[in-house]
């Protein structure tokens, strides 16, 4: 793949051993934000009770401060609608009389959120009080601001030690910092007393260093020691999009990913919002992170894609094993069956897939099943029969050729239809499922319909898929360009179904001379497989997502691109809803589940034992 229009890559020469990232010293917009120009809301409530669930709010008080000045206050009783419990009124000296005349919760609501807009949420025991908030919003059917939140409690917890404070009270806390407000169990009073103590606890942290949200954050938080020791990695990243490679001290790659922002991205793994355990764990491996830079997120997709299926590096989870796809084969001989099968060949045989298991080709298999009389047996048919029949045949399930009592030709009218659904027009194969589906759920048998309405969505998914591919992969070449949002243009060469060169024309650079020295750098490729393109099934849809995206222009392209006029894409409408004035078979959820695995049979044997032979 080559890259033009793009500044030179900063990643180690061919051959060299990659450089170890300098550390530099951050700049100031990576600092995070001051927390000098930060917004609190400092919140406290009174409720009935402590949980949610059973209890409610009678009071919200809450201060607003920026730069240790207060800049507004918020308080007001809400009326918890059922009664008081007598011991919380006496606590909080809040009685039902003092509430009765108070406004809703649903009233109370909305004032408080436009208070509060745009702010960081503190409170002590912050976990009481939002949770108290967000059930309020939920109850309201209003969604939840998702303020970011700092908790004095743990922040204290964190800060000072045992020798300083007995407990974390707030109480205590208050008399610690020598707060002007002492608590006393009502919301503004409790409010203006945390406000003492935040300011209190950030004046201790910043003699700790941290002087942003991000560093608080990183602090309240278990952020590991190996996490911060080794923040330093992202430092000299570029901040542009391409991919990201955490590799071990022996060079090994551990991690492959990609960003938008390579800086921005890396930077993430080493704060608070990183959480993930297994991620954890590849830090503490990690001895250095090297960039790739990619002229746009295409290539970057498809470099990582490349990286991970040659490398499987061991934290990637996913696209590690692109070879250990699924099929489903119609065999090539007289009377042809279908198999399950690891691998395409370029045997002009019927393949549909792929998909992403076993079990969904066997759900695929069954509707075909359900719809056309297919022989289901597994061992290799001679034209004549010369076997005997089983009891699909008496159940209308299969024609039985075994027994010569249908001829190859007769029996490839039922094989052309699924070579028919593969290759272009899958309704043949759809339209008695469907039919199949009304009727179960006019009888009321809802799951057995469920049953097959999975088989046909899966079915139906896979068709669209391979037809799709096959569409992109017959293509020799094509440019495509796409916006790049800053008046340049991001431009890929795709040669079937494979990323052949990638770059850009950024803003005021003529596109055509960078398209054509892309075109002149392209690597060539030969065709794939049968009817696969000459890249893995990943890569090719990621390609195909990018040439779908709004504002995508084809430059140019040899012969057409082409989707069969009567092609599965047509049919994920229908399988949205029932058609325009029939009733939805669907309708009653009695009983329904999500997916329903078809009936599996024991290998070998003549009745149910007609499954799939994995090998043709
Ligand atoms: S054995 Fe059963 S499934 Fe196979 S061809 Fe005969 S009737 Fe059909």
């Amino acid at each position: 793949m080559t890259t033009a229009g793009t500044p030179p890559r900063p990643g180690p020469a061919p051959g060299r051993a990659p450089a170890r990232p300098v550390y530099v010293q951050q700049a100031f917009d990576e600092l995070g934000e001051p927390l000098r120009d930060v917004t609190f809301v400092v919140v406290d409530l009174e409720t009935t009770g402590g949980s949610p669930d059973d209890s409610a709010i009678t009071e919200i008080g809450a201060v607003k401060v920026r730069g240790g000045e207060v800049l507004g206050e918020f308080q007001t009783l809400v009326n918890p609608v059922h009664g008081i419990p007598p011991f919380v009124a006496v606590l909080t000296g809040i009685t039902d009389l003092m509430v009765a005349g108070a406004p809703t919760i649903g009233a109370v609501l909305p004032a408080f959120l436009e208070f509060a807009r745009g702010a960081v949420l503190v409170a002590h025991n912050a976990p009481f009080d939002v949770g108290f908030l967000k059930a309020a919003c939920a109850e309201q059917s209003r969604p939840w601001p998702a303020h970011r939140v700092v908790d004095t409690a743990v922040l204290a917890r964190r800060v000072l030690v045992a020798d300083e404070v007995p407990n974390c009270k707030l109480s205590t806390l208050a008399g610690f910092f020598h707060a002007a407000t002492t608590p006393i169990h009502r919301a503004l009073a409790d409010a203006r007393a945390t406000v003492d103590v935040l300011h209190g606890l950030l004046e201790r942290v910043g003699s700790l260093g941290v002087q942003s949200l991000d560093e608080l954050r990183d602090f309240t938080t278990q952020v590991s020691e190996a996490q911060r020791r080794k923040r330093g990695m992202a430092d000299g990243l570029p901040h542009a999009p391409g991919v990201y490679v955490f590799r071990d001290q022996t060079g090994r790659p551990l991690y492959v990913g990609t960003s938008k922002d390579l800086r921005t991205r890396v930077r993430q793994y080493f704060v608070a919002s990183e959480t993930r355990s297994r991620m954890a764990e590849m830090i503490a491996l990690a001895d250095r992170v090297d960039p790739i830079v990619c002229a746009h997120s295409l290539e970057a997709e498809v470099r990582e894609l490349r990286m991970i299926a040659e490398h499987k590096p061991p934290y990637n989870r996913r696209s590690r094993h692109p070879e250990r796809s699924t099929w489903l084969r119609l065999t090539i001989e007289p009377y042809p069956r279908l198999a399950i099968v690891r691998r395409v060949g370029a045997d002009g045989a019927a393949y549909l897939g792929p998909f992403g298991s076993r079990q969904a080709a066997e759900r695929a298999a069954s509707a075909v099943y359900d719809a056309v009389p297919l022989r289901q047996c597994s061992p290799r048919l001679p034209a004549h029969g010369g076997g005997s029949a089983c009891v699909l045949a008496e159940l209308g399930r299969c024609g039985a050729p075994c027994e010569g009592r249908v001829s190859p030709a007769e029996y490839a009218t039922h094989a052309d239809l699924f070579r028919a659904a593969v290759s272009g027009d899958p309704r043949p194969l759809v339209a008695p499922l469907l039919r199949r589906i009304r009727v179960l759920a006019t009888a009321g048998r809802y799951e057995q319909a469920a049953i097959v309405r999975d088989r046909l969505t899966t079915l139906v998914r896979a068709c669209a898929r391979i037809q799709r591919l096959v569409a992109l992969a017959a293509i020799e070449h094509l440019v495509a360009a796409r916006p790049d949002g800053a008046g340049g243009w991001q431009l890929s060469v795709i040669r079937r179904g494979r990323l052949v060169a990638a770059g850009v024309a950024a803003r005021g650079v003529p596109p055509m001379p960078v398209v054509e020295a892309l075109i002149a750098t392209a690597e060539s490729v030969l065709p794939g497989l049968g009817p696969l393109p000459a890249a893995t099934v990943g890569e090719t849809e990621r390609i195909l997502h990018w040439l779908e995206e709004p504002g995508t222009r084809l430059v140019e392209m040899t012969g057409g691109w082409a989707s069969p006029a009567y092609g599965a894409g047509g049919l994920r409408d229908i399988l949205r809803g029932p058609p325009p004035g029939d009733p939805d078979p669907f309708a009653d959820r009695r009983g329904l589940r999500p997916s329903s695995r078809p009936a599996r049979g024991r290998p070998g044997a003549r009745v149910g034992g007609h499954g799939l032979a994995s090998r043709a």
